[in-house]
């Protein structure tokens, strides 16, 4: 095995948040995992409750594969989503495992294929309302290259879903590329848009970064709703008419964020999907209907399953 240190380098142009690149990449084909367990503990968003995680190695073909403290196995697939009210949970015989998706956008981000992933409580830890911590602990333990190829997701036909006036369509492409386009009425937001190149974006740096935000409108609806209740300045940015609770990282942090959601909600797949995709006001329950579809479409027919090996 051969640890691999530095997945590739990148220069990223702002000027229209899409990459126009100079690049130096050792693209990996094989599958990864981790090179070591890295623990990391905070608040839970919804809960308020501590919790931990620990990020383990995990042999090539396993995925993405979360468990409980009592060794309860869910996997990540969209199939197994069963909310998508202000996050993704996937559960399983009972079993619920909050707020996936930031996690899972760093996994996929960072470029790893393979991981058990042990929650020792109600939900992921909020942390900073980023994905960053998670890189930072990926690029911590190192990655580690499998002997086993990648397993792709190749469009063959454009796949689109829609739902009140959002919607994403994805269409075959060489490579996965995100284009986000968030419009929100407000004075704060507005129109922002953002994107994601495989292999080119530099997602620890220019995407991992991006907090989750959220209306001041919305803050006393989702207390009563019993959710948002670790949520504080330190984790949310809270989006007021005419001010924000904090600087923002990037000028259009809100859209990358999203961006980042839905690298997450899009891993869910069941593989590396290889697809040019434009998304406009998607939240997670049309991302993970989306990732469903992709997933029933390439994986649950053996007959068309059109999973792919790299190389
Ligand atoms: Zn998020």
């Amino acid at each position: 095995m051969e640890i691999v240190t530095r997945m590739n380098v990148f220069r990223f142009n702002k000027r229209n948040g899409l990459g126009s690149v100079s690049v130096s990449s050792s693209v990996i084909t094989n599958q990864t995992t981790i090179a070591e367990s890295v623990r990391l503990t905070g608040t839970g968003l919804h809960s308020g409750g501590e919790t931990s995680v620990i990020i383990h190695p995990a042999g090539e073909d396993l995925g993405i594969v979360f468990s409980d403290s009592q060794s309860n196995i869910v996997r990540a697939l969209a199939s197994n989503v069963v909310d998508t009210s202000r996050g993704t949970t996937i559960g399983l015989n009972g079993v619920c495992i909050r707020t996936i998706e930031h996690l899972m956008s760093a996994l996929s981000g960072m470029g790893i294929d393979n991981a058990i992933i042990e929650v020792l409580g109600p939900e992921m830890p909020a942390l900073d309302g980023s994905a960053l911590p998670y890189v930072e602990a990926i690029e911590a333990a190192g990655v580690v290259e499998l002997n086993a190829p990648r397993r792709l997701i190749r469009l063959t036909e454009p796949v689109c879903v829609r739902q009140n006036g959002s919607f994403i369509v994805a269409v075959p492409a060489p490579k996965l590329s995100v284009t986000y386009v968030l419009n929100y009425d407000h004075p704060m937001i507005g129109s922002q848009t953002a994107g994601f190149l495989s292999d080119e974006t530099d997602f620890g740096k220019e995407i991992a970064p991006a907090r989750t935000f959220v209306l001041y409108e919305e803050v006393a609806g989702l207390l009563n709703d019993g959710l948002s209740q670790g949520g504080s300045i330190d984790n949310v940015i809270v989006i007021w008419q005419d001010h924000l609770s904090s600087d923002l990282r990037f000028p259009d942090e809100l859209v990358r964020h999203k961006v980042m959601d839905m690298i997450g909600d899009l891993s869910l797949a069941g593989g590396r999907l290889q697809a040019e995709v434009l998304a406009v006001k998607s939240g997670h329950t049309l991302n993970v209907e989306f990732a469903k579809e992709i997933e029933r479409m390439f994986c649950h027919s053996e007959d068309s399953c059109l999973l792919k090996t790299a190389g």
